[in-house]
């Protein structure tokens, strides 16, 4: 049941393989550790068996109504909305949509608290506006590990979830989450 929430608790130990560098990793072992229940069989579970393809999930367990689309025109410093929103009371759970590295889990200027994952396909996603924040910079992930609650921090009138997929880790290099995540077999809306 690890990958329902609560993954974060992995953290400490796992930090500890990570500094044993990428040996662990590169035998593919390291999503083992970090995860004890993932080898134990008939779980039923989103994961696929180690070496599997990857699994992809939406960030939230429920479908939610979009308050600000992508792309549209505004007064953001790219001219254009960044990400996707969805109208989310606070304290919803957000989760990781695959595997990947937390490469932002920290105050982020006006996205607030916030989370950026680095996916293994070299794509990040930014999950923004949060209440609470799960895990920790460095940390591993994977589809469905809970990354934090949603909430109403940073520039923004309301609690939502502010969804963002970059091709590169600076701000602009944005592309239409709708469009990543479908292209992973993953219905967004
Ligand atoms: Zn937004």
């Amino acid at each position: 049941m690890c990958t329902q929430g609560g993954d974060w608790q992995g953290t400490l130990p796992r930090r500890g393989i990570l500094l044993r560098g990428g040996a662990l990793a590169a035998l593919g072992l390291l999503p083992a550790l970090g995860c004890a229940h993932r080898a134990s069989a008939g779980s039923g579970e989103l994961d696929e068996p180690l070496g599997g393809p990857p699994v992809w999930t939406r960030p939230l367990s429920d479908k939610y109504p979009v308050s600000a689309a992508y792309g549209i025109k505004g007064k953001w410093l790219a001219g254009h909305h960044t990400g996707i929103d969805f109208a989310v009371p606070a304290g919803t759970p957000v989760y990781a949509v695959s595997s990947g590295t937390v490469d932002i889990a920290r105050y982020y200027s006006e996205y607030g608290y916030a989370v950026m994952l680095r996916m293994d396909d070299g794509h990040f996603v930014l999950s923004a506006h949060l209440s609470k924040i799960s895990v920790k910079k460095a940390a591993k992930v994977q589809a469905r590990t809970l990354l934090g609650e949603t909430g109403a921090s940073g520039r923004t009138t309301g609690p939502h979830l502010h969804f963002e997929v970059r091709t590169k880790r600076d701000y602009g290099s944005d592309i239409d989450p709708v469009s990543y995540l479908a292209s992973k077999g993953v219905q967004l809306l």
